[in-house]
């Protein structure tokens, strides 16, 4: 049904031209629809000045144009604040309403707020829809009616869901059978520049990393057959086990519709089922995060139960030290070092090596979680409000369903459990190559014969610990007496 005679289409974090809710609704109820995106001065502004997520939205802006182009339409690109770019633009192109798909970090949800109010007051219409998820704020919630604060509830009843109403539930948003109504581009202005950004070369593509509705179809391609094996293989980062998708998720340009979809389809095909079902659970972590920080925005800057705020975290010269060794990665843990030179180098951290490095900046360093949150939150291509800070606070104990405080991850053994023969230690700190298996994991335990055959000077090439795991250990004992009485929360591992 035809309700406007031309519309506007607002894409933020949902960079494609196909299964897209707003687009598909905006071209559905409208005569005529343009399309656009901001680079927003407030989002980009406090960024480092080189910056793969930059880089990687230039390249995926860059290709969602080629694709309107082709369909008949194009991308109108801006540079600005978007509270003042989206109204204006409306304006000047006398739309009757604008489309965009929800966003549940507290800022976009404000910045939302406040577009709405513009266009309201100019007479035009803003229409928010439900795409980044399958199930969102309070479509899945306990018997009782309150949203779950515990993962398994929450995944059990995000199933029973799901399968209630699989056909709804997963139905694309088809764009092209209605690409006649894209508004036709008005000449062809180029698009920003990196520089014109005020932004320089980050190498992503170094990374292998591919931006776009390609890049995200060919890293799914390449997980498929990957997928019944996801659940052996998932925790080994020397291993190719996870879907290395978070990034395309991050920016959209995969639907979670169409992932979703094949999952369930591996799962039923029998063999592997198992593999899918895990990597299923994991997309399901992805939503209930953003639910708790849909019911819970305080989880931004304090601890999801309040207790913990009350822990004293170390501070002064000595932990500036110690933060800046583990952001270097120079703890001489070279399980933690290997994992944050991955992130420094790629812009990416394997899941099991996102907890063990989170687990040690703050139960062997003793370092506040925020800290740690923020630098990931500079350095992550995937980087994601909700899933960040559900992973800080689930590694320090502080959140929904979090690890007990009491448990603390044992670098070194997590070291010869997930990286057995320190494969992918050596990537990263070739330094310790030529260590062998069982040495590799601490070093400073081997002989000194062991190391001067490797050409190891601890202390030299390669750092000595920083903190003894032991000694730390009974400090966040101490530290966390504070919440001894809290009833620590049945737990499952984080994704
Ligand atoms: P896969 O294992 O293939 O998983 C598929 C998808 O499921 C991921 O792409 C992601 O969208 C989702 N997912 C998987 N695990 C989780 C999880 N625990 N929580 C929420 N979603 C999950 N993920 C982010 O997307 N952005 C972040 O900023 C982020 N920060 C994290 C910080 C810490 C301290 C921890 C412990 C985890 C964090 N995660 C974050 C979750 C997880 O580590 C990454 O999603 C995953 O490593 C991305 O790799 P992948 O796409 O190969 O994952």
């Amino acid at each position: 049904m035809q309700r406007f005679l031309q519309s506007l289409v607002w894409f933020r974090r949902d960079l494609r031209s196909f299964d897209h809710a707003a687009l598909h609704r905006a071209l559905a109820e409208s005569g005529s629809v343009h399309c656009a995106f901001i680079f927003d001065k407030k989002i980009l502004d406090p960024l480092a000045r080189r910056d793969r997520r930059v880089e990687f939205l230039l390249g995926s802006i860059a290709e969602l144009d080629e694709e309107l182009r082709k369909a008949g339409g194009a991308l109108i690109v801006r540079h600005g604040v978007a509270e003042d770019e989206i109204p204006a633009l409306a304006a000047e192109l006398g739309v009757d309403a604008v489309f965009a798909n929800r966003d549940y970090e507290p800022a976009a949800v404000a910045r939302d707020g406040t577009v709405a109010r513009r266009l309201h007051a100019a007479g035009r219409a803003w229409v928010c829809l439900k795409d980044q998820v399958i199930f969102d704020t309070d479509e899945v919630l306990s018997q009782s009616g309150k949203p779950f604060a515990v993962f398994t509830p929450y995944k059990n009843a995000w199933l029973k869901k799901l399968h209630a109403n699989e056909e709804s539930a997963l139905a694309p948003f088809p764009v092209e059978p209605l690409a006649s109504r894209l508004a036709p581009p008005a000449g062809r202005a180029a698009l920003p520049a990196l520089s014109g950004l005020g932004f320089e070369q980050a190498g992503l593509l170094d990374t292998g990393i591919r931006p776009g509705m390609t890049g995200g179809q060919a890293a799914f391609d390449d997980f498929v057959e990957r997928m019944p094996d996801y659940g052996r293989m998932r925790d080994f980062p020397a291993f190719k086990g996870p879907s290395y998708l978070s990034v395309h998720l991050r920016f959209g340009t995969v639907s979670i519709r169409g992932l979703v979809r094949r999952a369930l389809e591996t799962m039923r095909a029998g063999a592997g089922g198992d593999g899918a079902a895990t990597w299923l659970s994991e997309l399901v972590w992805r939503e209930f995060y953003f639910m708790i920080l849909h019911h819970h925005p305080h989880v931004v800057t304090r601890a999801f139960k309040p207790e913990y705020d009350a822990v004293r975290w170390e501070s002064g010269e000595h932990a500036d030290r110690l933060f800046q060794a583990w952001c270097e990665g120079r703890t001489g843990y070279p399980l933690v070092d290997a994992a944050m030179l991955q992130l420094n180098r790629t812009g990416y951290m394997h899941n099991r090596l996102r907890m063990v490095s989170a687990s040690f900046l703050v139960k062997d360093l003793g370092i506040d979680w925020r800290r740690g949150e923020r630098y990931f939150a500079d350095k992550l291509n995937d980087y994601d409000l909700a899933a960040n800070n559900g992973g800080w606070q689930w590694a320090a104990s502080t959140g929904c369903d979090a690890q007990p405080w009491f448990r603390i991850f044992n670098p070194v053994t997590q070291s010869e459990r997930f990286d057995p023969e320190g494969r992918f230690i050596k990537r990263y700190l070739p330094v310790l190559a030529g260590l062998p298996a069982k040495a590799i994991h601490a070093p400073w335990q081997a002989a000194p014969a062991e190391l001067a055959q490797a050409g190891v000077r601890l202390g030299d090439n390669y750092p000595l610990p920083v903190v003894r795991h032991d000694e730390a250990r009974k400090r966040t004992l101490e530290r966390y007496a504070v919440v001894r009485k809290a009833k620590p929360g049945a737990s499952g591992e984080n994704g």
